[in-house]
């Protein structure tokens, strides 16, 4: 709240209630969570899944960075330890795979660019749609369309490759780009009990 001031948050956002008005009872109904990066806006709500043993997927070279930084004094990143100690425990998944195929249509591809150890997750729906969930890969559509991130930026080189791996993922395969951070862009998203199809 202090990092983003604009940002409104209320009972309602909870991760149980939202998954609630899905008719998913957590944290049984759900089977793994996939965190896209550590960053304090992308990293909380964890809790209720460590405590049943669901295993939460992230990159091992994110977990190291955010730690290596916050051992540092905390500078340079947006990470913040008390996100991170929930992740502590026998079901934290760490992985080094470039791509991760989960189950049948849901897959994690390390992208890095934005975090050291930054993914994002690809889903094939039963409609046969294809979503790709950037994370930050991406805060705003803008970022996409011209190829330049301004802030938050770990490598550059890395970033710029995996925009234009996007875009031909875009092309070929007709994904659907979701980004995060456009208030234009997320006031088009389904809200629950609704869902992308
Ligand atoms: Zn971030």
């Amino acid at each position: 709240m202090e990092a983003f001031p604009i940002t409104k948050i209320s009972g309602e956002n909870s991760i149980e209630k939202q998954l609630r008005a899905i008719d998913l009872a957590p944290p049984g109904d759900v089977s793994f969570v996939v965190i896209s990066h550590l960053h304090l806006d992308h990293a909380g709500q964890v809790r209720p899944f460590m405590d049943e043993k669901v295993p939460v997927i992230v990159q091992k070279r994110e977990l190291q960075s955010a730690l290596s930084m916050l051992w540092q004094g905390g500078k340079g990143g947006a990470y913040d330890m008390s996100d991170l100690m929930p992740l502590r425990g026998p079901n934290l998944t760490p992985i080094s795979d470039n791509y991760f195929e989960i189950v049948d249509g849901v897959a994690v591809e390390f992208t890095g660019g934005h975090t050291a150890g930054h993914q994002v997750m690809h889903v094939e729906t039963r409609n046969g749609n294809f979503y790709t969930f950037t994370g930050d890969y991406m805060h705003l559509p803008r970022e996409y369309e011209i190829e330049a991130k301004g802030w938050l930026l770990s490598d550059a080189d890395e970033w710029h490759s995996y925009i234009r791996k996007l875009k031909v993922m875009e092309r070929a395969r007709k994904a659907r780009i979701v980004i995060s951070h456009d208030p234009e862009f997320w006031s088009k998203y389904p809200r629950a009990p609704k869902f992308l199809e």
